[in-house]
């Protein structure tokens, strides 16, 4: 196979030591969990690494989230070393080293096997179905995804060893592929999200040959498992980056994979008003995460549904059908196309329905009915919602100002303001429905036009 990307050439992987004073990286910055499991695993005479996105990122100088460490011990050798030691995962048998609340992944060295090993399954389409040999350190570099998240440190001499050139690639900010982008996507289409987050998380680019394949692609995504699906999504919203990460999906057509509903609803939103009160959610969940304040899936789907939501609700209502029913039916279905998609489970659709249902009751001013939305369960986060619909548009500031005071001085704010009965029409009846088309689809006779 000839291979013009001379940096990861899986079938002939060749080693390259990174020093520790060319490196940098200091066990000070490790945790001292990890630490003691790959000396323990060392003096047993095991080979043993730290791995994959904690060596990348202490190559950048970010704090990794977590350790795992690669090793040429089994499982069940793993368990004999350590009392604190327990065995997961079915196909593929994991250890976890667990210290009090830290727990150290610890897996075997694996291999996929190449193509002459019947080890390795895949289907019609390239897919891999069944990966469970043990491999060599080499094996174990190919099979990964990028080379950045290939890298692996040892304590036998403090270096970082390289069989991918992912060095080179982090010093970059390159995520390159390893081996061929499209058969590598095909394995394992999540690899796509994949890169999308780790390039919004990291500010690392996709390179090109690794970035390529992935508009064309993205179509795979809809065979991925979608509780798989479900993770990656609050991998990609929760963690810190969701503005990036969704500027990452949008610009490689991965949006529509994902959130299909939503996609659509930007797509015919000409104003842009569905967009804009998205990317503010997002940059406000982001600004949470940086200050250590509580976010949720649930608030994160209202917000990443709300353009399907805006968009099902306007069809619905150009259609005749009345407003609460309407906003009940639209609810029910972007919810049911979703977790076709992403498995979002009922603790989370649930509030995220009512974060909706509650938006139009915020133009409710009734003495009786003020209170009684004070005091429902998800008034603060209806509220938020409220607020974050106030950042993208100007067109509810009248009723964030009087909940806010109301949230204050009840009494006060219901009798200054008296009655008043608007029902909030969330932003998308202004322009993705056509009210003209509207009308003209309930004529009959157009059928007999010419
Ligand atoms: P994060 O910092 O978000 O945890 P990560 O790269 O550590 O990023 P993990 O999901 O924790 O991501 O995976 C750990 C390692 O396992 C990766 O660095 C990579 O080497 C390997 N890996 C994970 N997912 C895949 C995949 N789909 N295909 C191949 N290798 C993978
Ligand atoms: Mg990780």
């Amino acid at each position: 196979m000839t291979d013009a990307n001379t940096h990861a050439t899986p079938d002939a992987p060749a080693l390259h030591v990174i020093t520790r004073d060319v490196h940098g990286v200091s066990r000070k910055q490790m945790s001292q969990s990890a630490l003691r499991v790959l000396y323990r695993l060392q003096e047993a005479g095991f080979g043993a690494y730290l791995v994959g996105g904690a060596v990348r990122d202490l190559l950048i100088g970010h704090q990794p989230k977590d350790f795992d460490v690669a090793t040429d011990a089994t499982p069940e050798q793993v368990k004999a070393l350590f009392r604190n030691c327990r065995l997961i995962g079915r196909r593929f048998r994991l250890a976890h080293v667990v210290y009090g609340r830290d727990i150290i992944e610890v897996a075997t060295f694996r291999a996929n096997g190449g193509d002459d090993e019947g080890d390795r399954q895949t289907d019609d389409g390239g897919r891999l179905l069944r990966d469970n040999v043990y491999g060599s350190i080499e094996e174990d570099a190919v099979r990964r995804d990028f080379t950045a998240n290939a890298l692996y440190y040892t304590v036998e001499d403090f270096s970082v060893r390289d069989y991918v050139g992912g060095y080179a690639d982090v010093q970059a900010r390159l995520l390159r592929l390893i081996g061929n982008p499209e058969a590598r996507y095909r394995e394992d289409p999540v690899r796509m999200l994949r890169a999308a987050r780790l390039a919004a998380k990291l500010g690392f680019t996709i390179e090109p040959a690794t970035a390529e394949p992935i508009a064309r692609l993205a179509p795979l995504l809809a065979d991925a498992a979608p509780a798989r699906l479900f993770e990656e999504t609050l991998k990609l919203f929760l963690a810190g980056h969701a503005e990036a990460s969704f500027l990452q999906l949008e610009a490689h057509g991965l949006v529509q994979a994902l959130l299909p509903g939503t996609a659509h609803a930007l797509a015919s939103n000409k104003s842009g008003a569905l967009r804009r009160m998205l990317l503010q959610g997002l940059r406000n969940t982001d600004r949470r995460v940086a200050n250590d304040e509580p976010v949720s899936p649930a608030f994160l789907y209202a917000v990443l549904l709300w353009p399907a939501y805006c968009h099902a609700l306007a069809l619905l209502q150009a259609q005749g059908v009345h407003a609460a029913e309407a906003q009940r039916r639209a609810a029910d279905r972007v919810t049911m196309q979703q977790v076709a998609r992403t498995a979002l489970p009922r603790r989370f659709s649930l509030p995220m329905q009512e974060i909706w249902l509650l938006q139009p009751r915020f133009s409710l001013r009734q003495r009786k009915r003020v209170f009684r939305l004070l005091a429902h369960p998800r008034f603060r986060a209806a509220f938020d919602f409220l607020e974050l619909r106030l950042a993208a548009s100007n067109a509810h500031a009248d009723d964030v100002a009087f909940w806010r005071e109301a949230q204050l001085h009840p009494t006060q704010a219901t009798a200054e303001q008296g009655f008043q009965d608007v029902l909030a029409s969330p932003e998308a009846a202004e322009d993705s429905v056509a009210p003209r088309k509207r009308r003209r689809r309930r004529k009959p006779a157009a059928e007999g036009a010419p």
